[in-house]
């Protein structure tokens, strides 16, 4: 019986790794809900309704109509990758200037709602991994497993310091440290939606776990 598995935890954990990972094994299909935020926030730089020292806010919501978000499964990744008014952006929404601002761009409650509802319909035939921040707690309070996942803040920065090294993004090890505790504490701190252990998930500090690990763990649980 297919289930809805919800990946929930802090920055740069690993859980769209995992969430893939488990997807494929499982024969589910995966849904980045963080790309969504992001993509969102690609499109408010582009349209100079944000930066570092504004934000349009009302500009960007009057908007939000003219923002059409789409996946597209790409059989050689395995994974399916994020299209921005039909245009593929999964490289340009993981840059570091994305990450500064997408959770600014997070605790706006319209944007919120409309993302929150086109990642409800994704999980109506359940076989769903979703990963996110509000997945467990907002989108589908009813998933059958819940995970949380954290690791120190060293060890998150550094992983995602050597994913952007290998992608050729040359962003000092200390600005990837300060923006995963920024996001963090923005993230948890908001009035909407913010990020919070759901009462029935497993949390599961990966700092001293394998991928491996993980995975076997994870994959137990959703076979139970
Ligand atoms: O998962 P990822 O780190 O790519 O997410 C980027 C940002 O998007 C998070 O730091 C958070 O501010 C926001 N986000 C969110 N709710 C989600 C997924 C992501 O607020 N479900």
């Amino acid at each position: 019986k297919k289930i809805t598995i919800a990946i929930d935890g802090h920055s740069s954990t690993g859980k769209s790794t995992l969430a893939k990972q488990l997807a494929k094994a499982l024969n589910y299909i995966y849904v980045d809900t963080g790309a969504m935020y992001r993509a969102v926030t690609l499109y408010a730089i582009q349209q100079n309704f944000i930066s570092e020292t504004y934000f349009y806010t009302d500009k960007l919501i009057e908007n939000l109509n003219d923002i059409y978000l789409s996946f597209k499964f790409n059989d050689d990744l395995g994974f399916a990758e994020i299209y921005l008014n039909d245009e593929k952006v999964e490289d340009q929404i993981r840059t570091i200037e994305v990450s500064k601002l997408v959770s600014k761009i997070a605790t706006v409650s319209e944007i919120r709602t409309k993302l929150v509802q086109q990642q409800k319909k994704y999980g109506i035939d359940k076989g769903v991994v979703m990963d996110g921040r509000d997945i467990g707690t907002v989108v589908f309070p009813d998933a059958e497993l819940k995970i949380f996942m954290t690791a120190s803040p060293e060890i998150r920065a550094r992983r995602r310091f050597l994913e952007m090294q290998q992608k050729k993004m040359d962003t000092p090890f200390d600005e990837v440290l300060k923006n995963v505790v920024e996001r963090d504490k923005m993230d948890s701190t908001r009035t909407d939606s913010p990020l919070i252990i759901a009462k029935d998930a497993v949390v599961i500090d990966n700092s001293n776990l394998s991928k491996e690990e993980q995975f076997n763990m994870i994959l137990k649980l959703a076979n139970e």
